[in-house]
């Protein structure tokens, strides 16, 4: 196949972009090798291409949202997280406490406050802090096609330093959002950002909400197909923070990144793409990974707009 020469070409072609910095509010993340560049495409009938450091894994962070809005919607239903949880942009960072007026909901799952509200409906509302945990981990695993485990050193370092997101979730309680002790949320938040993934693993995750929920390789129903268009709606518009509008008129893909430097693609019916390279730029995206998915929408006409 020709596909992961031309993957390799497009790394080559970005590695020049030295803009941005690694995320710095931890030291584990702002020591990351920022030579690091990834990028990995699975197909919904199960074709995983990959180039670069594809087998080096790194924290998922804020790209384990989604998911957990999958399982939110799955575990109570849609109308129980839009209760609690808009979908509107907020247009303001990942870690401002953006809530509408009048109702006190986050204004959408992509945000920090939207995100902590999302955590606490995982697996319903008898469950424990370990058992929400675990359904993640196991969700994501399923998707992977692989048991996912976590970093310990980055789960240690962001829950000692958690002051924002505890500050958010005890706002979160005080406005009736949340039901459970804000610490036990603000702790099983920092592990489901925790998680440690590779490119091929997002690519596999991303590729299984373009299937409808359906695994790739597994042909398993990880997640309710009716969830799956909520989450894809909702990382349109919110996935890539504040500039969410830039990327939706350029790349044109729904889409997710994390602080430490993954971003994911979910192309409705066609692909997942996963890319990875520490240095982020001015709203927290991935330099380098923002530049490769540029060019794979342009040259592979991915973007969903596009008239064909
Ligand atoms: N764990 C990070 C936080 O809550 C995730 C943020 C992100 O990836 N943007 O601050």
């Amino acid at each position: 196949s020709p596909v992961p020469d031309y993957l390799a070409d497009v790394l080559d072609a970005v590695r020049s972009i030295d803009d941005g910095a690694p995320a710095d509010y931890i030291e584990v993340l702002a020591n990351a090798d920022t030579s690091r560049l990834a990028v990995a495409l699975a197909t919904v009938d199960g074709e995983v291409y990959a180039a670069g450091d594809s087998d080096v894994a790194f924290s998922i962070q804020s790209i384990s949202k989604p998911f957990a809005y999958a399982a939110a919607i799955e575990d109570v239903g849609l109308d129980a997280v839009l209760a609690r949880i808009g979908v509107e942009p907020s247009g303001d960072a990942f870690n401002e406490l953006s809530l509408e007026d009048g109702t006190h909901r986050p204004m959408n799952p992509m945000i920090n406050a939207g995100a902590l509200a999302t955590h606490a409906l995982v697996a319903g509302p008898e469950a424990s802090g370990p058992q929400r945990v675990e359904r993640l981990r196991a969700l994501m695993s399923a998707m992977a096609g692989r048991e996912l485990g976590y970093d310990e050193a980055v789960y240690e370092a962001e829950l000692r330093d958690a002051h924002r997101n505890r500050g958010l979730a005890h706002m979160l309680r005080a406005g009736g959002i949340i039901d459970a002790e804000p610490e036990t949320i603000v702790d099983g938040y920092v592990r489901q950002c925790a998680v440690d993934v590779t490119v091929r693993d997002l690519a596999l995750m991303a590729a299984t909400l373009a299937n409808a929920g359906v695994q790739p390789l597994t042909g398993r129903q990880v997640i309710d197909r009716a969830g799956v268009r909520q989450v894809l709606s909702v990382m349109t518009t919110c996935g890539m923070y504040d500039a969410a509008g830039d990327w939706v008129s350029n790349v044109g893909i729904p889409a997710k990144s994390g602080v430490a430097g993954g971003i994911i693609g979910a192309l409705p019916g066609q692909l997942g793409l996963a890319v990875f390279s520490p240095k982020l730029d001015a709203h927290g995206n991935s330099a380098r990974g923002v530049a490769v998915c540029e060019r794979l929408s342009r040259d592979m006409g991915l973007h969903m707009m596009d008239v064909s």
